[in-house]
């Protein structure tokens, strides 16, 4: 028995010395990490920068007060930990920003009053003050529809659509990702050929685009017929809503009447009472601000300058914006924790690093990717044209976090195969922390891809999910209670190791090869 097994194992060793052999073995320093460790595991400072940017300075929607006062007071955090260039970098123009100043709601019906669960859709008007009025259904699915409801619904609350089945929850809403899962996200997805067939990509896009125009005909139509506010159910349930934009950012968009979000199982007992024919009134009070004065957003820069290599660059990076009904905790107060933290770190510890890291709080994300974009326009190249900047050679790496609060579980390559046996070395000391995964998939949805639109490597890691999908991501209940700080604390100490490699590294990261321009068909991006 023994011997067999020995005999396996020499096979198996010199199977292996030749693939090691052609890989020259990546630097990683150990002591470093001791150091990383220390500080992030011991003295953690990400759970106070995070209540400060969810309780105290949250929600934090692009163009609010709110998103301002937030991004000063991580500068004067950023400056009290002795970052250099501590700047809030405009860009623009953005839109007019706003912010919802006072919301009530509450149903009036002959046999009960209640308060309800609801929010206003970001970039709609108000009330004006409170209004008591009935409220009736007006489901619009097609433009006969149009002609049932025309000259009924003034001065009244329209509900758009029957409310949605509510489950069981037979799955627990959080989750962490198994080892099945894990070896799953590594496998490369081939796709199918693009083909013109039924059912593909060109038929699909075209159906979003009559979607949404029929949508904007419809809000119009409400606003044409004078009613109050629109009222529909949000997806989810137990008192979770889900709530992102009603109107245009531009003072020059068409105008839309108020729009409101209920939670599921509230618009459900109004619409039951409407069904039995008995009267339901409803009093909303909606104030809300538009700011067209400064029609401009910025990005939050700070910088712990490198040594001989300090004209160089890593980045690390996350959203600093929200959606305004919860306080934006996993989407994306963590992610921005995070990378405070990992930059904390990396100063505390008095580790030198031979390119500067740079760390930039994107405003503008949840729109469209603005503010990175604007950002990487400026310094790097316009991938509209793919004309290089200077800066655009002297780059290194970008690495985001903005999967909620889940703990990092690996790295999406983004194609990027040369820089595989690099993170494969960085990442083994964290195998013990859970990180494992390094998959050459392509994630999107997020700031590493504005870099890796002009070629720069950018990378965004595998996060666990916990319960990003079914209850955080762009919520009312987008809070703090949502974040795991043992997470928090373990993705900051990989983010800041990650980033002491990279700026120690005698080369810069491998890059793919430069993609093609890709002209822009103006701003799609708007709600
Ligand atoms: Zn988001």
């Amino acid at each position: 028995m023994k011997r067999i097994h020995v005999v396996a194992f020499f096979a198996l060793f010199c199977l292996a010395i030749p693939i090691v052999a052609q890989m020259p073995q990546e630097k990683v320093d150990l002591d470093a990490i001791y150091r990383i460790k220390d500080e992030g595991l011991n003295r953690s400072q990400v759970m106070d920068t995070l209540s400060y940017l969810t309780d105290v300075y949250g929600a934090r929607l692009t163009g609010s007060p709110q998103i301002r006062a937030a991004a000063d007071w991580a500068k004067k955090k950023l400056t009290e930990w002795e970052l250099v260039n501590v700047n809030l970098e405009a860009w623009g123009p953005f839109g007019r920003g706003w912010t919802n100043e006072k919301f009530t709601a509450r149903v009036i019906s002959p046999s009960v009053n209640f308060p309800i669960i609801a929010y206003p859709k970001a970039w709609t008007p108000g009330t004006n003050g409170p209004i008591e009025a009935d409220v009736v259904t007006a489901v619009i699915n097609n433009e006969q529809d149009f002609d049932r409801f025309r000259g009924l619904l003034r001065d009244k609350y329209v509900m758009i659509a029957a409310p949605p089945e509510v489950q069981a929850q037979f799955q627990a809403p959080g989750r962490r990702y198994t080892d099945d899962e894990l070896v799953n996200i590594s496998n490369q997805p081939v796709q199918p050929p693009r083909g013109g067939g039924p059912g593909q990509r060109g038929g699909a896009a075209g159906g979003r685009g009559n979607a949404d125009n029929f949508n904007q005909r419809r809000l119009q139509f409400f606003l044409d017929e004078g009613v109050i506010a629109t009222v529909e159910a949000s997806r989810g349930t137990g008192g979770t809503v889900f709530v992102q934009a009603g109107g245009g950012r531009n003072p020059t968009d068409a105008p839309v009447p108020p729009q409101v979000v209920v939670s599921v199982e509230h618009y459900g007992r109004i619409w039951r009472m409407l069904e039995k024919k008995i009267p339901v009134r409803l009093e909303l009070d909606i104030q809300n601000k538009f700011f067209d004065q400064d029609l401009n957003s910025f990005n939050v820069v700070a910088d712990v300058p490198g040594t001989d290599k300090a004209d160089e660059l890593v980045m690390l990076g996350a959203h600093f914006d929200s959606w305004h009904t919860g306080t934006g905790a996993t989407d994306n107060a963590a992610g921005s924790a995070v990378m405070m933290e990992a930059m904390r770190i990396l100063k505390a510890t008095g580790l030198k690093m031979r390119r500067t890291v740079r760390l930039a709080l994107w405003t503008g994300e949840e729109e469209g990717l603005l503010g990175s974009r604007a950002y990487v326009t400026q310094h790097f190249a316009d991938r509209a044209d793919m004309k290089l900047k200077p800066e655009h050679s002297k780059f290194s790496a970008y690495f985001n976090v903005d999967n909620g609060t889940g703990a990092i579980r690996g790295v999406y390559l983004q194609g990027n195969e040369a820089v595989a046996p690099i993170f494969q070395a960085w990442m083994q000391p964290f195998r013990n922390l859970g990180m494992t995964t390094l998959t050459i998939r392509n994630t999107g949805g997020t700031d590493h891809q504005s870099f890796d639109s002009v070629g720069l490597p950018g990378f965004q890691f595998i996060q666990d999910p916990i319960e990003y999908d079914s209850r955080t991501h762009h919520s009312n209940m987008d809070v703090y209670e949502r974040i795991q700080a043992q997470d928090l604390m373990k993705d900051a100490v990989i983010v800041a190791s990650f980033a002491y490699h990279a700026a120690n590294r005698d080369e810069k990261l491998p890059r793919k090869p430069l993609p093609a321009p890709q002209p822009q068909r103006g701003d799609a991006s708007n709600r």
